[in-house]
């Protein structure tokens, strides 16, 4: 989950111990996210779009029958 920080500081803003949270979510990233961690991670995206997308179009064509059914 580090990778999807996009560093916009309200975390540090918030946090009583003045913890350089981005800084050391840099640090988590780099020794945790395996090689190729992106790549799957976009992949995992792409698939997770196209199966929203497939569940809007079935509400659609499920709205379009009931139209036509009435
Ligand atoms: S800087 Fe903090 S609040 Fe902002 S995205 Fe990163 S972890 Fe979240």
């Amino acid at each position: 989950m580090e990778s999807m920080c996009v560093k916009c500081g309200k975390c540090e803003k918030h946090c009583p111990q003045n913890i350089p949270i981005r800084d050391s979510l840099v640090q988590v990233k780099k020794r945790m996210e395996p090689f190729g961690f992106k790549p799957v991670r976009a992949l995992v995206k792409k698939i997770c779009e196209i199966a929203r997308m497939r569940k809007d179009i079935r509400k659609i064509r499920i709205r379009r029958n009931k139209i036509g059914s009435t």
